[in-house]
């Protein structure tokens, strides 16, 4: 067979994975004389949760070339500063996960050096209060930093969005289609391959044939493709990992709208509140082995303040990956490539992740295997970072207050983990790989708020006038938080820029 240009892809489902894979397809090869087919069952409902992002979905909007205001209306979208844990070290403390920077280097030295310093020495003020995106949101307010100076504190917030995850896979569909994406309503049943084991056609349920060169398996949990066809193995993370479990509701959200996702730690896992314009998303993440789907109900019914406007919905879930999410002409994205608990909104980004770093290495159509192992190669980096950073949520936790948080202390640690805890715990460093999702301060941001103490800090810093220091930190912190209370509350602001 000779090498030649693709000249069809198939998308099969159209949930949000599905149709982010198509429109971020359909933008790049609309004119490039390459057809673009979504397939999706009438039958099977799409996941239809999944609302809270990372600063990357801004970027994947810009490039689609996506309004983010008409956006932000069409799907009911609030803005997001960053993740609030309660109850995590302990219950009764709180801490930030902000997006955007914390703190400045001082001296050519990491700001948390000085930090952890000045921590020694009794000072107490808390990692927040230096990351400007925390003092907004602590604050309640939001302002676009956009349209920030340089100068000005607002130039180091950075922000995503809660969204409706319903509204957006329609958003996303009309944004397809009117590039010249062709919709196809039925369901997949069989797929038949090439003597090579490489797919040749799909039968769909009436009867007619589909045939692409090249695949994009979005059907959620079924993964019809890249599992039942191609029998690609998946890696099971169950022993990393203890949650399998999730119920969910929405709620009535006629008070106010924090610029945050709320992450709230349970005697059997955790709770999220996701505040969106119309509603607030609920929802319980839980370990089968501690606790049932109707007790899982009624701690979220119990913990709900207002109102539910739908009725609960249950999810079982593995933590793990496909061993490789390419496999021949297939590439498995969303929930039929892997899945990690949504404890750092991190889902939508690895599908985001996974259609860019196929539009980089995009194959012809022999699809060679040194192209599929690179891809590969970079998505189980990419997990495996976000995996680990996940674990380290509950294995540097101080909670043994139930079964399911002593046995998290049992749970095993992957050993490039430990090794970043041994380094944290040395000397307050963190070591991150080129591909890890999260910046050197989400880590600081997780030990720090956990109440790891390192026994001593960066030693180099001794040079700096510690005096003059403290009192630069006094001064930034109160400058912050002066100017995060003249902006408008978030709801004002998105009454304002983005009415619905
Ligand atoms: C409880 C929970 C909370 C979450 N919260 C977040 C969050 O806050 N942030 C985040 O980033 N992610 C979150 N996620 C993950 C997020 O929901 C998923 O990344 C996202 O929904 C992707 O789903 P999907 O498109 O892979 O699958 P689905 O939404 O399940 O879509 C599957 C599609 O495949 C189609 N299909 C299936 N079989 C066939 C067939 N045989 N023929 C044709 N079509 C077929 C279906 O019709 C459907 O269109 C959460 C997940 C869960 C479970």
């Amino acid at each position: 067979m000779k090498n030649k240009f693709i000249q069809h892809i198939v998308v099969v489902g159209g949930g949000t994975a599905g149709w982010i894979a198509a429109a971020s397809l359909a933008k790049i090869l609309h004119n490039r004389g390459v057809r673009i087919t979504l397939v999706e069952s009438p039958e099977i409902n799409i996941i239809g949760v999944g609302e809270s992002t990372l600063p990357q979905v801004m970027q994947f909007l810009r490039n689609l070339g996506i309004d983010e205001k008409e956006f932000m209306a069409a799907t009911q979208a609030t803005y997001k500063l960053g993740t609030k844990f309660f109850d995590w070290s302990e219950v009764g403390e709180a801490f930030w996960h902000p997006f955007g920077n914390i703190g400045v280097d001082i001296d050519g030295h990491n700001f948390f050096a000085f930090l952890q310093k000045a921590r020694k020495q009794g000072d107490p003020a808390q990692m927040w209060q230096y990351a400007p995106s925390a003092v907004l949101g602590e604050a309640g307010r939001y302002y676009s930093p956009g349209a920030a100076t340089p100068e000005s504190f607002l130039s180091g917030v950075n922000y995503a969005l809660h969204f409706d995850a319903v509204k957006v896979a329609k958003y996303l569909k009309r944004f397809s289609e009117a590039l010249g994406i062709q919709h196809v309503m039925e369901t997949v049943v069989d797929a038949s391959l090439h003597d090579n084991g490489f797919i040749d056609s799909l039968t769909l349920k009436d009867g007619r044939r589909l045939a692409g060169d090249f695949y994009i398996d979005c059907t959620g949990t079924n993964a019809l493709l890249i599992g039942g066809v191609l029998n690609t193995q998946y890696i099971n993370w169950n022993n990393y990992l203890l949650c399998d479990s999730a119920v969910i509701v929405q709620s009535d959200n006629s008070c106010d709208i924090p610029p945050y996702t709320k992450a709230i730690a349970h005697e059997n896992g955790w709770r999220w509140e996701i505040p969106l314009r119309h509603r607030l998303g609920n929802g319980y993440v839980y370990s089968s082995e501690f606790c049932t789907p109707s007790q899982a109900e009624n701690k979220l019914l119990e913990l709900v303040q207002n109102p539910a406007l739908d009725s609960l919905r249950h999810f079982q879930f593995q933590a793990g990956r496909r061993e490789k999410l390419w496999n021949k002409n297939c590439l498995a994205l969303g929930f039929a490539g892997g899945f990690l608990e949504p404890l750092e909104s991190t889902a939508i980004y690895l599908s985001l992740k996974g259609i860019e770093s196929f539009l980089e290495l995009y194959p012809d159509n022999q699809c060679s295997l040194a192209i599929a192992n690179e891809f590969n190669r970079r998505m189980a980096i990419e997990y495996e970072n976000i995996r680990d950073f996940i674990i380290l949520h509950y294995c540097i936790s101080g909670r043994s207050d139930s079964p399911f948080w002593q046995k998290n202390k049992t749970m095993d640690v992957p050993r490039a983990l430990l090794e970043k805890i041994a380094l944290y715990q040395a000397q307050g460093r963190i070591y991150r790989n080129d591909l890890d999702l999260f910046k050197s301060s989400s880590w600081h941001a997780i030990f720090d708020g956990m109440g790891i103490v390192p026994d001593f800090y960066n030693p180099l810093i001794e040079g700096s006038n510690f005096k003059e220091v403290l009192n630069i930190l006094s001064e930034v912190r109160g400058l912050m938080s002066k100017m995060a209370a003249g902006l408008p509350a978030h709801k004002e602001y998105l009454d304002k820029h983005c009415p619905v």
